[in-house]
Parts: C-alpha cells; sequence; structure tokens
C-alpha cells in the first residue's frame, strides 16, 4: 500500500518555475536546463519503477516515497522505502543508459553512453549503503528493530552492468527494474521472522511521514540570480506571454485575447517556489501578480484561502497546503 506517494521533485518545480520566468537568453539558462534534464531523466527512472511496485501484495508492503529524513545535524534522503512486518528495504533508483562499470578500485561509476562518451558518478552501492546505515541510526533512536537492506534499481532494461574480473559480487545488490520484485522475494525468504505488528509497523511509517521534512533550497541565491531578472506577472496558459492584465474580475491577455479567472493561482506558486523566504507579503504579491491594489490582492488571497499571520500591516501570506504536491509539472 503506498503510505507516502511520490510526487515531481521540488527542485525540479523550482528549476521549472525559473525557466519559465527568466529571459531566454540570460546566460544561467543553459546551466539550469542542464540539471532540469539529469533531474527529469532521473524523475522518470523513479516513476518507471512503480510499475513494478504496483505489483507487490498491498497488504504485506508499505511504499513510502521521497524521503527526507534527519539524524541531527544532517539529511538524508530515501528514493523509495518498503517497509513489512519482517524488513525495511531502501531503493535507490537510477535511470542510467549505455554501460555501466562499477569501478572497485576506485570505488566510482564510470557511465559509457550510447554516443560512446564517458562519466563518472559516486558508486551509487555506497550511497544506497550509507541511507540505509543512517535509517539503521534512525530507527534505532526511537528503539524500533527491524532489519534493513537496500538495492539500487536500474530502471533501462538496455543498461549493461558491468564490474572488475572477481567482483561480480559487487553487483548483488543491483538489479534491473524488471527483476525488482524477484529481488524482493529473495530478501523476504531470507527474513522469516517478523519482528513487529501490522499495526506496529503502520505507526511506524506514520512517524516517518511525521518527520519528513520537504527540501527549502532558495533557488535564485544557489545560481546567482538577481531576482531583478526575474519576469514577474500573470503568465497566460494559452500562449505562455506575460503579463496577463487584472480586468473585471479576470485575467486577460493582450496578446491571444484569452482570458482565466484562476490564472494568478499559478504564477502565485512560482512566486512561493522562487522566494527565499517561505512567507510573502501583500506588497510583494501584489508587486508580482501587477495588481493595482494591495485591496484586490487581498480579496484575490481570501478567495483562495491562503494561510496567514499577523494582522492588518505586518500580515504575511503562506503557500496553500500541498501546493508542491503536484504529479506532473504546472
Ligand atoms: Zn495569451
Amino acid at each position: 500500500m503506498i503510505e507516502k506517494e511520490r510526487f515531481v521533485p521540488i527542485r525540479i518545480q523550482k528549476n521549472h518555475a525559473l525557466l519559465k520566468r527568466i529571459p531566454k537568453n540570460h546566460p544561467k539558462r543553459p546551466d539550469i536546463e542542464s540539471d532540469q534534464s539529469r533531474r527529469l531523466a532521473g524523475y522518470k527512472g523513479e516513476l518507471a519503477i512503480d510499475f513494478y511496485l504496483n505489483k507487490l501484495p498491498e497488504k504485506e508492503y508499505l511504499i513510502l516515497h521521497d524521503l527526507r529524513l534527519s539524524n541531527g545535524k544532517y539529511f538524508f534522503q530515501i528514493d523509495t522505502l518498503l517497509l513489512s512486518t519482517a524488513f525495511a528495504l531502501v531503493l535507490e533508483v537510477k535511470n542510467y543508459n549505455g554501460t555501466l562499470f562499477f569501478d572497485p578500485d576506485f570505488n566510482q561509476l564510470i557511465q559509457t553512453n550510447n554516443k560512446g562518451e564517458t562519466k563518472g558518478y559516486p558508486n551509487p552501492i555506497e550511497q544506497a549503503s550509507q541511507q540505509s546505515s543512517e535509517l539503521k541510526k534512525w530507527f534505532h533512536k526511537r528503539n524500533i528493530t527491524i532489519p534493513v537492506e537496500y538495492l539500487i534499481i536500474i530502471s533501462k532494461p538496455s543498461t549493461i552492468l558491468k564490474t572488475a574480473p572477481g567482483y561480480s559480487k559487487m553487483l548483488l545488490k543491483v538489479q534491473h527494474a524488471q527483476f525488482l520484485l524477484r529481488s524482493i522475494e529473495k530478501i523476504k525468504a531470507s527474513y522469516k521472522n517478523e519482528v513487529m505488528t501490522a499495526k506496529n509497523l503502520k505507526k511506524i511509517s506514520r512517524t516517518i511521514i511525521k518527520e519528513h521534512t520537504p527540501e527549502t533550497f532558495d533557488i535564485l541565491k544557489y545560481y546567482g540570480i538577481l531576482p531583478g531578472d526575474i519576469q514577474t506577472g500573470v503568465i497566460c496558459k494559452a500562449c505562455s506571454s506575460l503579463p496577463m492584465k487584472r480586468h473585471f474580475g479576470t485575467w486577460y491577455c493582450a496578446n491571444c485575447h484569452s482570458k482565466d479567472k484562476n490564472a494568478h493561482v499559478q504564477a502565485l506558486k512560482d512566486l512561493f517556489l522562487l522566494n527565499k523566504n517561505s512567507s510573502l507579503t501583500n506588497q510583494e504579491i501584489c508587486r508580482f501578480l501587477h495588481l493595482p491594489s494591495g485591496d484586490i490582492a487581498k480579496k484575490l488571497l481570501t478567495s483562495m484561502q491562503l494561510p496567514y499571520s499577523g494582522s492588518k500591516k505586518g500580515r504575511v501570506y503562506f503557500p496553500p497546503p500541498g501546493y508542491q504536491q503536484m504529479k506532473e509539472l504546472e
């Protein structure tokens, strides 16, 4: 059963909002675009394994996607976590194509892609093993006793896996997605004893979800982009031009003459994604949406039932709950 769903990763959402709103010839655009295509490929790989995970017996496994937990100072991230009453399984998904050589000497992964280009990556086996030991610590701190296993899943069936002679054991933890269920069966066979009740497991799952901390990240600062480089205004869904104009209670596009009553909702999401603070003032929102007055802004924000704190001039608004839980980029 899926306990925590997979959504478009926040970094992809932030990149997307940024790419929509910086000029076409912005010097940072190529960097952002290449980061975005790498992340989108990774996300596509994660979605590809859902096909197999959906075939798991619902009652036996709790599935939690995209977790970010902390053992104190640092956070660790898990692509997918499977929980059963006998064991926990960390899945690290990689969407690499071509040939992957797991180099035991230098503890790295060397990819030769379909064009014959080579590229080095940190060893994903090492990564997944670290995540599982962090998870073990996390469980230990909460007096939860459950064995933790891990697997690296290669989402593309055509990817070739290689390692140095004599090191084939190294690849025991690396599997193509189509063998995922078989690997889970094998792990299950080696943990015959249940270590907790289904009720307890559900409780642990709820604790994990409660302690999951979504990533906050100042994307403008990361790329060194000035707030002034961001094109403000409501974007027209029909023709992508901006800014739309607020006119008789709706948004009007001067370019394609479309009207859209709710076009500000997406603009506001963009603003929250690009903003370094989690809250915004009426004035900031007014400026970004190109609204003629704070009263109109207040009316729109009230109708959206945005959470807020403070009163009158000191009021700040927070993003609508779950605004980052999108299945597709908007
Ligand atoms: Zn338009």
